[in-house]
């Protein structure tokens, strides 16, 4: 875990470095949903505080867990039944993707949650999201709903070796943020870009990407173990 960490922290720097940023406007976020607690715990151990789930069950599991201090993020499909279980125990939402959705954080949420629009850059079908336009329409329509504070978007890139591909997808979300934050909507200010995994951080990071979500490079998988 620690040479994993220090590797990746070398990787962002690197990608700061080749795009004029600073390190600290990135954050990361160890995506934990493939590991046990103990490795999340270790994880918090090397500093970093950002933990993320893609399912309710394992966010609670790890969260009765853990006492430590840690910001949860929520990156995962969300069940329209389980909103109030979820948003009420998070601290980020990376996944609004229907406005049922909205509707319900709206009826269930106790106070703002800061959420991401997921956006499907690619238009593949097997991903959720919106297309660029939509999300554009939806974000202005949304207003009215006080509890879904939009600080972002996001997007998954497609798995592919094409890196240009890949880069082009990050770059027209940034692109599509630029435009939605320049309305300086109160509800939206919308100046966060959630994209980069494990395969693409790098290049997120060189597009914009202020929060990575970073899994199996980061903390493994459950059969590596505890390492
Ligand atoms: C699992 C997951 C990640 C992390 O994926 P890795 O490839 O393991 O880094 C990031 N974002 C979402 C939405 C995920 O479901």
């Amino acid at each position: 875990m620690k040479q994993r960490k220090e590797q990746i922290e070398k990787d962002i720097l690197a990608a700061c470095e080749r795009s004029n940023r600073n390190r600290s406007d990135v954050k990361v976020v160890a995506i934990t949903k493939q590991v046990s607690v103990s490795t999340a715990k270790a994880a918090f151990q090397e500093g970093i505080c950002h933990l993320g789930e893609n399912r309710l069950e394992g966010l609670q599991q790890k969260q009765t867990a853990m006492e430590e201090n840690v910001q949860w993020h929520f990156v995962g499909n969300v069940q329209s039944r389980k909103v109030r279980e979820l948003v009420n125990n998070i601290d980020y939402l990376h996944s609004v993707d229907r406005l049922s959705l909205v509707k319900e954080i709206q009826k269930r949420a106790e106070q703002p949650v800061k959420c991401f629009i997921q956006v499907n850059v690619s238009g593949e079908q097997s991903k959720s999201g919106f297309t660029p336009d939509e999300a554009e329409a939806f974000i202005d329509a949304i207003q009215q709903y006080d509890k879904v504070h939009v600080i972002g978007l996001m997007t998954m890139a497609p798995f592919t070796e094409d890196t240009e591909l890949i880069r082009s997808v990050f770059r027209s979300l940034r692109e599509l943020r630029d435009r939605i934050a320049a309305k300086k909507l109160p509800h939206a200010p919308c100046t966060e870009l959630s994209m980069g995994m494990s395969n693409d951080f790098e290049i997120a990071i060189e597009e914009g990407a202020t929060f990575v979500r970073i899994g199996t490079a980061l903390v493994g998988t459950e059969s590596e173990g505890d390492e």
